[in-house]
């Protein structure tokens, strides 16, 4: 996958303010400023301080960078990572501009690595890329008109780290309802029992939700999990037909149903900072074994997360 916005961080900046993050068995190479990665959640910032300082800013100029390895993640997922992480308030734009642009048959994909991406963000903790995640995924659902698959289902049960994957499920869950309440439902409510057999915790999580929505008073078949509502535009009677935005968000537990924390910081996003080099796989090749390259996630539990499309 490439995107239209892959330009944005092509550029001639390097030495000393760029890390170097490669991803995956293959070591795709990302170049981010160093500032910024730092900064956008703890997990980067202990790992990019752990990383030797260079002796001198010539070996800066010399090519000597700072490197960080993801194995276990996919690079396709990390370059959407990338793009929030640049472009948080655009980030739903760019999104959309993609699906314009993009290959039909490369809509799955995306969906997978933003799934990818909101068990990324939860592993290192960083709520912001999850919920952005998460929206998009919604939007994608509405656009498309998308069922959740039973492979889907499967996948964050069968696969996923319960902890990691609790807002994923949760989505999940209510689309399950949603489409077992709906039309042609004798062929999902089939394949229902099968994963309900399977998968004990995700017949409790679908329970639950229906027990959820009788106290609401919601009608199950017409409560869209697909369509969120920004609380600011809540009118009276839109939430028969969908879920408040933050529904699905990770802060959910702490901010209840006050305004969401992303809407307040996304009014304070710093200028975009200037654009970052990507180099050259022979670059990377050449000079790999000189750099210090540090496994961020050796000590996280080994989760590798597969496609599900
Ligand atoms: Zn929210």
């Amino acid at each position: 996958m490439r995107w239209s916005t892959s330009k944005a961080i092509v550029g001639s900046l390097e030495g000393c303010d760029v890390v170097r993050v490669l991803v995956g068995d293959e070591q795709r190479d990302f170049a981010i400023h160093r500032k910024l990665l730092s900064e956008s959640c703890s997990f980067f910032k202990t790992h990019i301080e752990a990383i030797p300082a260079p002796s001198s800013p010539q070996d800066c100029d010399d090519g000597e960078d700072s490197v960080l390895w993801l194995p276990n993640e996919a690079p396709d997922m990390f370059e959407i990572f990338v793009l929030w992480l640049y472009q948080r308030r655009r980030f739903p734009t760019f999104i959309d501009s993609a699906l314009q642009t993009m290959c039909p048959d490369k809509f799955r994909t995306l969906r997978t690595n933003l799934v990818r991406l909101h068990l990324f963000a939860a592993i290192i903790d960083l709520p912001g890329a999850q919920d952005a995640a998460m929206d998009t995924l919604q939007d994608m659902y509405l656009r498309f008109d998308w069922d959740m698959s039973p492979r889907f289902l499967a996948f964050l049960y069968g696969d996923c780290d319960a902890q990691h994957a609790v807002r994923l499920r949760k989505w999940a869950t209510a689309m399950l309802a949603w489409t077992l309440h709906g039309a042609d439902k004798a062929a999902a409510r089939h394949d229902a029992d099968k994963l309900f057999a399977a998968y004990p915790e995700l017949k409790a999580d679908y329970h639950l939700h229906l027990q959820k929505m009788a106290q609401s008073r919601a009608d199950v078949r017409i409560k869209n999990p697909q369509l969120r509502l920004p609380a600011n535009g809540l009118r009276s009677g839109e939430r028969l037909f969908g879920f408040r935005q933050c529904t699905f968000h990770s802060h959910r537990a702490t901010v209840g149903e006050g305004t969401c924390p992303h809407a307040l910081a996304l009014g304070h996003t710093p200028a975009p900072l200037p654009p970052v080099p990507r180099r050259d796989k022979e670059d990377v090749e050449s000079d790999r074994e000189e750099a210090d390259i540090i496994s961020p996630v050796r000590d996280l539990n080994e989760v590798s997360y597969l496609d599900l499309s």
